[in-house]
């Protein structure tokens, strides 16, 4: 079995309870359901009381506390590719590709990478 690239655990995936994004690597399974790291927070919380360590990031930040939804350059939707000029915590914030278009909104999970803009420390 082919072990997974770091940039593959870095793609971006719908949670199925909370239906927010979060990175594929950083997705945990618990009693057969998988849920984000926002998910799994609220269950410690409710089940142990345990509130959420510092270090206990989640989305955007990975587990380093990088931000990596940040890095990405372009994306395809539909077909179709796009630069990201921005992004906000679940939308990338892509120009307009004509002249009669506003700027895009698309929704992170619904979106595939295509390239990223790597910081110098990660290893591929
Ligand atoms: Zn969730």
């Amino acid at each position: 079995m082919e072990r997974e690239t770091h940039e593959e655990m870095l793609e971006i995936v719908e949670c199925k309870q909370c239906h927010k994004p979060e990175y594929y690597g950083m997705m945990i399974w618990r009693d057969g359901k998988q849920m984000c790291r926002g998910c799994w927070c609220e269950l410690r919380q409710k089940e142990a009381r345990q509130r959420p360590a510092p270090t206990n990031y989640i989305f955007p930040r990975y587990e380093d506390g990088h931000d990596y939804s940040a890095e990405v350059r372009v994306i395809e939707f539909e077909g179709s590719q796009y630069e990201v000029l921005d992004s906000t915590v679940d939308h990338y914030v892509c120009p307009p590709m004509h002249a009669n278009e506003g700027y895009h909104l698309i929704t992170k999970y619904k979106a595939k990478i295509i390239e990223r803009k790597m910081p110098d420390n990660v290893k591929t």
